[in-house]
Parts: C-alpha cells; structure tokens; sequence
C-alpha cells in the first residue's frame, strides 16, 4: 500500500472526532477519553494498516471473523456487481430475492444432517435472538406453552441484545446499571478444564458437569426446560475447550429431557476448527439449531444466520394451522449479504482453506504450547485457529493479577508496538488469524508473544507486582 493513501489523513481531525461522537463496543469511556483508539484505515490478508500506515498483523482477525483474509478484488467485484443488479429486496410480504434463495439451500446443503431451514439475519446476535423465539414458536406450536425456559453456560457470550446479553454468562460483561433477563433463563459451570474445582481430574470434571446438568433441569421440571444453549468452544469467555465427550454427553441428556440442543457456531464455524460446522464434524453431536455469522461472509458484509431440523420445521410448519412466525429483520436476506456469503463459500472451497486451517491450526497450536514454561503463563489453549493465552501471578494456586495490573491489556500494548495484534480480555490474550495464516506468520505470533510476555515478567518482577 502506497504511502500516499496514508498522507490524506488529517489524525489530529479523525481523533478529535472518535472522541466526540463515536461510542465504540464496549465502550470504555475513561480509556478513551484519554487514550484514543487504534484508527484502522486499510487490511490485506491477515494484516492491517493503522491512518499512519503502520503495518500490525492480525492474530484477532478483525473480531473472529475475517476468514479469508481482507483485501480480495474478487470479493469486491462479486459485491460492486450485485449492488448494481439489486442492492435491496424486501425479505417481507412474500417478496424473496434469488440470492438470499441460493444461499439458503447452499448452507442447508453444508450444514450437518437434516438442518434444512435457513432464517437469515443480520449478525450473531440476531442469530442467536432469532433461535431463541424460534425455541418459544416450536414449543408452543407443539402444546407445550409451559416448556420455555432455556439453559446456558457462565462464562458464554451470545451476543450484545438484551435477550442475548442475558443468555450469556460472561461476568465482567455484566453491570449493575444494565438489567438483565433472569426469568427462564438458568447458567450451567463453565466447562473450563483448567479452572475445575481443586482434585478433579478431567473425566471426573466431565461427570460432574453433566450431573449439574441434569439436576438443573429436574430442579425446573424437564416440562418447563426448552432448550440448551452452548458454544462448541467458548471464544469471548476465553477459547473454553471443554473435556472431551462434554457436547456429546451434553446432547444425551437434551434427548432424555426432550430439550433442543442450540449450538452457537457463530465463531466455530466456516473454517476456524477446519469444518464448515464444527458441531458434528469436530464435536460429534447434531444439533437441533446450528446459529452462524462472522466467518459466514469473512467480515466483508453483516449477516447471520440461524439454520434448524426438519423436527421443527414439521412441527411449525404444520399444514392447515394458519400460522406466522412473527418473525424478521429489514435486512434479513439482504440479496448484497447473501453474494458476499456465497463468494465467500466458494474461496474457502476452492483454496482449500478449511484443510489449510487443519493444518497451520495444528501447527500453531504445537508453537503455542512452547510458552507454557514461560513465567506468568497459566494455560494456553488452543484448537486450531482459536486460541488463547491465560495469564495468572501464581502457577501453582492459578490466582490471577488484580485487576488493576490489567495484565492482557499490558501483553496487547507491547505486542501492537511490534506490529502483532493479540485481544486482550483482561487477563487472557486471544487470537483468531485468518484461515490464510501461514507457518511464518505463526511464527512471528509465537516469537512476538514469547518476547513480549518474558518483558512483561521482568518488569512485573521489578515493580513488585511479581514474585517469578
Ligand atoms: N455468539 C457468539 C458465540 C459470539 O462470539 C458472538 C460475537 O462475538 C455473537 C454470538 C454475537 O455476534 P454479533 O456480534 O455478530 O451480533
């Protein structure tokens, strides 16, 4: 990229303005108010260019979600041509567009077994919203008005609607300000291995999760239960790989109970575990609803989807019953959305890129692992292109830094001054690189990351904040 793109950027000007009148996700206001924000102004592949022109390599992947990497002319081609054709079609009053169609019957085709049915959306939130009224239809089309409520997991994120806020379990996203829903809605221990309770091995850990499971629901009453909500690895709570068999034996306690088994893909999926979807492929269980977004169109345009069995499309579909499902978005179907995703699908397909992150993700995952010795190290979890560094004061007790020391955010601040971009979430770092990594670029990942945390520990040592 030319230098010149860079020079017509006044900073001074686009900062002033940020600060003004633009509230950012998660907006932390005392941090910004004083610090700014790092202005991004073009991406290539996996890397991304600050208003400066400096040069940072994405190990985020913009948020989880630039799978094919930024920067593809055939992308932008595929996208400039239908906004010529068609850049809006009402997806209400029986109006449909041909490539909201085709790509409805492209993801029934890659999605696992019989989930046939696509409700497309506007983004994960939406996604997940979109499951959870779809839970409430079905039960109530099938008799069962009191069969509502819906469990999930501490620690989960589902997105930033105020039903999906209230399905998720992350703690630190929760406020005393912000209402929540509580009725109907239960949270499960987060499947954690490394955080387990003191003297449980992983299988027991697994038996005691599923135990917990189970108790919960006969505490509702498994006529009131609904539905079970889970990411296949948590990302947002930390890149939460749980003990092997934890979904499948999850699922069998759903068919004892007669409960929908939602699995949240909207980061696991389209590549990031090397599956289109990784519910079956990777975790071998079928899900009733399978949500999706992100890695769905790379990033390039909004979209989700919310993808489900055949068993409740006969049961809400039934013929002769009259009904609607009160249900949609102004951008649902969106016909400029629904090309990106099909683009999307075939660049993954034709460059082989779920083999690809097989592969690079196996190999980032052996290179992660080497910095287990290092010191304030806790864990390091890593599943192929989903990855997550866990730093603790203490080893051996795996207590955490005070949350003053902002540990994560001190990681991330050295690593983006040597042009690599690690998340921080308070006391973790995680990473999510396109599927078009290469070995090199994990290598740059690990090396920088190695650097960075040794710094770290020294100065946490001379400071006091670190006994080493
Ligand atoms: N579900 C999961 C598992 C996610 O990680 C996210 C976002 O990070 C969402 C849902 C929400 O997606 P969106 O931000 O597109 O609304």
């Amino acid at each position: 990229l030319s230098q010149a793109l860079f020079n017509q950027y006044d900073d001074k000007k686009l900062v002033a303005a940020d600060k003004a009148h633009y509230m950012h996700c998660f907006h932390i206001f005392d941090d910004h108010r004083e610090n700014g924000a790092l202005n991004i102004a073009a991406g290539n592949g996996a890397y991304i260019y600050d208003t400066h022109g400096r040069r940072y390599l994405d190990a985020v992947g913009g948020m989880w979600c630039t799978n094919i990497g930024l920067g593809r002319e055939e992308m932008a081609d595929a996208i400039a041509e239908q906004v010529r054709l068609l850049a809006y079609s009402n997806p209400f009053c029986d109006m449909a567009n041909d490539k909201a169609i085709e790509l409805s019957a492209k993801l029934a085709e890659l999605a696992p077994g019989d989930l046939n049915h696509v409700f497309l959306t506007t983004g994960g939130s939406t996604a997940v919203d979109t499951a959870y009224r779809l839970v409430q239809f079905y039960q109530g089309c099938r008799g069962k008005p009191e069969k509502k409520q819906v469990i999930s997991r501490k620690n989960a994120y589902h997105g930033s609607t105020f039903l999906t806020m209230s399905l998720g379990g992350k703690a630190a996203d929760r406020s005393p300000e912000f209402d929540y829903l509580q009725d109907g809605i239960h949270h499960l221990s987060c499947p954690n291995p490394y955080r387990a309770p003191q003297g449980m091995d992983e299988a027991a850990f697994l038996d005691y999760l599923v135990k917990e499971f189970e108790d919960k629901i006969l505490e509702i009453g498994a006529d009131k239960v609904a539905a079970f909500f889970a990411e296949p690895i948590s990302a947002s709570g930390g890149v939460i790989i749980p003990p092997k068999g934890y979904h499948k034996r999850m699922w069998e306690v759903c068919q004892k109970y007669d409960l929908l088994y939602i699995s949240d893909e909207v980061v696991t999926s389209f590549g990031r575990l090397g599956a289109f979807f990784a519910s079956k492929e990777v975790f071998d269980v079928q899900p009733d609803i399978i949500t999706t977004a992100k890695g769905l169109t790379s990033g390039y345009l909004p979209l989700g989807a919310c993808i489900f069995s055949e068993r409740i499309w006969d049961v809400i579909a039934e013929p002769g019953k009259g009904r609607c499902f009160a249900h949609g978005f102004t951008y649902s179907g969106h016909p400029v959305s629904a090309v990106c995703a099909l683009k999307n699908i075939e660049i993954l397909q034709r460059e082989n890129l779920l083999e690809h992150a097989k592969q690079v993700g196996g190999y980032l995952e052996q290179q992660l692992a080497t910095l287990k010795d290092l010191p304030l190290v806790g864990d390091v979890r890593c599943k192929k292109l989903m990855a997550c560094v866990e730093f603790v004061k203490d080893k051996q007790s795996k207590e955490l830094f005070p949350a003053e020391i902002n540990i994560g955010e001190k990681i991330h601040s050295k690593a983006q001054e040597r042009g690599l971009l690690v998340r921080p979430i308070i006391h973790l770092n995680v990473m999510s690189p396109p599927l078009t990594i290469t070995y090199q670029q994990v290598d740059e990942i690990v090396e920088t990351l190695r650097e960075v945390i040794v710094q770290t520990a020294a100065e946490l040592k001379q400071s006091g904040d670190f006994g080493g």
